[in-house]
């Protein structure tokens, strides 16, 4: 099996979505597909949680705009009608659950760290519901109840010991197709919405290949793959065909970005292979 992730700008427009299922239903299965917030949803929503902490009621028409760019899109990739009504209504559900949360912290004038980790992790919650009423018979796995945090030194640290046993437990059975929220976490203790970070998705895609003992670990993204330097500063770039983990640590070290090695740490120590690939 392995283990497929995209990222926010693949997700973020019908014309990604389009791509994905074309990638997804050509791939050997079983598949599990690791999903972003589609792109610039998770910064809007901590800006959101932030003026409405503020009081800044503005924060309803930056909700009412995530709110139409997620409603907008799901007849454009979603053919069936019946399916079409159902996710919409379930989008509308979650926005719904959203905006009375949005509404508590402008009443209150506050936002802890709790209720913004709630208030984030919206973005996957729905991306992911998306993407698997988009990809035909695909089932949905809800992050949070697997990938599990402990708060340690001031951050969310995973909780290998239980995310993987969950993770086993919850994948006994692999479907064909499984599409999960990456990012998205809960605390061992407490049940808690915790995160992983910024650009936590690869985290979860690489938690889940280790766990799983994926074939491999593909990150489809927007960019040709590991470069010899950046192509916009430098014309004569190319493609690094291959790289070890400790080489990959020592370009994002000097800069580069396609993926942050410490994220996929777990697929290093099991000897996982990943392919990074353009969309
Ligand atoms: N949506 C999260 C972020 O923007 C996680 C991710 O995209 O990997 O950081």
């Amino acid at each position: 099996m392995k283990v497929m992730k995209f990222g926010g700008t693949s997700v973020g427009s019908v014309e990604g979505i389009t791509s994905i299922k074309r990638i997804v239903e050509s791939a050997p299965k079983p598949v599990i597909v690791v999903v972003s917030a589609l792109s610039g949803i998770t910064d809007q929503l901590y800006n959101v949680a932030a003026m409405a902490a503020a009081g800044d009621e503005n924060y309803l028409a930056e909700y009412k705009a995530m709110l139409h760019r997620h409603v907008d899109m799901i007849p454009q990739v979603i053919d069936d009608t019946m399916i079409q009504a159902q996710t919409i209504d379930t989008i509308k559900e979650l926005f719904t659950d959203l905006s009375n949360i949005l509404r508590g912290v402008f009443l209150i004038r506050d936002s802890s760290p709790k209720i913004t980790n709630t208030i984030v992790s919206y973005g996957e919650a729905l991306s992911s519901v998306i993407l698997s009423k988009a990809l035909k018979g695909a089932e949905h796995a809800d992050a949070r109840e697997f990938i599990k945090t402990i708060h340690q030194f001031g951050k969310h640290v995973v909780d290998f010991d239980q995310t993987n046993h969950l993770i086993k437990e919850r994948f006994a059975q692999l479907s064909n197709v499984t599409v999960c929220g990456g990012f998205i976490a809960s605390e061992t203790q407490t049940n808690f919405i915790t995160n992983l970070g910024r650009g936590g998705s690869d985290h979860t895609a690489s938690i889940l290949a280790a766990a799983l003992g994926a074939d491999v670990l593909e990150i489809w993204t927007d960019v040709d793959g590991f470069m010899t330097a950046d192509p916009r500063i430098i014309s004569n770039t190319y493609v690094i065909e291959k790289l070890s983990f400790s080489e990959a640590m020592e370009l994002c070290n000097f800069g580069a970005k396609v993926i942050y090695p410490p994220n996929i740490f777990p697929i290093f120590h099991k000897k996982i292979p990943v392919v990074i690939k353009k969309t």
